[in-house]
């Protein structure tokens, strides 16, 4: 049995401590918010790579910044392989800090709204003063000073009100790119839908925290080589997109799609059973059969897509590699007795 993960109150309170450092210290040397530069000072506060550590300040020593291709470089001299990067850990500690810094600025305007009344209650007991025995001169510079001082406070308070909206902002477009480069990294180019990386981690983190019901259908596009052959290899890539679309479309209650290899794909149906998934995949099955699709090229339509499923889902015991077997198994079957079909026949 493995480690049991940490809760996700830690994580994010651990992501929100990391930020709260890397942030303001990206601002103070002006670095500019790219998800390499912030890989970078991610791992900075995070203060395991000494290396990196004393590379970036001496850089920052030196031009007062990061020049952008020394980021680059130590980028990929210390972090290596952009995809090994967690970036869903550093999506997930951004949104902690998001939020975190969005409670500030409420409190900061919560504070200077309850200094604003105080002023304008100063300002009305002044209104006062008339019947009491202070000179006019004496009124007078009450007020002027009173006057000085608010108008102190409230431009030191819209000041830091001001870096803060700043911050936040950073903050978005720190979470818009990290959003897109993630998108890179666990989604297909070709279908979009997600990557077989993106499964491997899916299906891992499913197992580990919830098993129970877990199904793994496997779908594979009927002799698919055939459009490759006859049509050529783009129309194929066309056939491929289409089947993912028609995947995605189906994905709903927690349902995820991903293009498994070549003219494979897989869906994983978290808490459900094996007459549930074999139900999905049969719509998908019947939907697929409906497929057609334009060769610009002949004029031809192509009409005779379809595809085969092999379903299984998790019994206790079961590893990820076991449960991939088994749908595996179930797919060879349909393939077998004819494909366009759904095994096992029911569950
Ligand atoms: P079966 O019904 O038994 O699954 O037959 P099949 O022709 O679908 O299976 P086979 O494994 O023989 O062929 C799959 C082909 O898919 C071979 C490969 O060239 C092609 N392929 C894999 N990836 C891509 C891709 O991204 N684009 C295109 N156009 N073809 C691809
Ligand atoms: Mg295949
Ligand atoms: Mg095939």
């Amino acid at each position: 049995m493995g480690e049991k993960p940490p809760a996700t109150a830690d994580l994010l309170q651990t992501a929100a401590g990391r930020l709260k450092k890397a942030v303001p210290l990206m601002l103070k040397h002006q670095i500019p918010t790219t998800p390499i530069n912030y890989a970078l000072w991610y791992t900075y506060v995070g203060e395991q790579q000494p290396e990196l550590n004393k590379a970036l300040d001496d850089l920052v020593a030196q031009y007062h910044t990061l020049p952008p291709v020394s980021g680059e470089l130590l980028y990929r001299e210390h972090l290596a392989d952009p995809v090994e990067l967690d970036v869903r850990d550093m999506r997930q500690n951004l949104e902690a800090m998001a939020t975190e810094l969005g409670n500030q600025l409420k409190d900061t305007n919560l504070d200077a709204t309850a200094f604003q009344q105080k002023i304008d209650a100063n300002f009305s007991r002044l209104e006062r003063i008339d019947n009491e025995s202070l000179s006019l001169e004496q009124v007078l510079n009450l007020v002027r000073t009173l006057v000085k001082e608010s108008d102190a406070i409230r431009e030191s308070t819209s000041y830091f009100t001001g870096q803060l909206a700043k911050a936040q902002q950073e903050i978005d477009t720190l979470k818009r790119r990290l959003a897109e480069s993630e998108k890179d990294v666990f989604f297909d180019a070709l279908t979009g839908c997600l990557n077989r990386r993106a499964f491997d981690a899916d299906l891992a983190g499913l197992l580990a925290l919830a098993p129970e019901g877990c199904c793994l259908i496997l779908c594979d596009i009927d002799h698919f080589k055939h459009f490759n052959d006859n049509y050529g290899h783009q129309l194929g890539d066309q056939v491929l997109k289409l089947v993912g679309k028609r995947l995605t479309e189906a994905c709903r209650d927690g349902v995820k799609c991903y293009r498994y290899g070549g003219e494979e794909f897989a869906l994983l149906v978290p808490s459900s059973n094996l007459r549930i998934a074999r139900q999905l995949a049969e719509g998908i099955r019947r939907g697929v059969e409906k497929l057609t699709l334009k060769d610009r090229r002949r004029d031809a339509r192509i009409d005779n897509i379809s595809a085969s499923f092999g379903v299984a889902q998790w019994q206790p015991k079961m590893t990820a590699r076991n449960l991939i077997e088994h749908s595996d198994k179930q797919l060879y079957e349909a393939k077998r007795l004819g494909r366009n079909r759904v095994m096992p026949i029911s569950g």
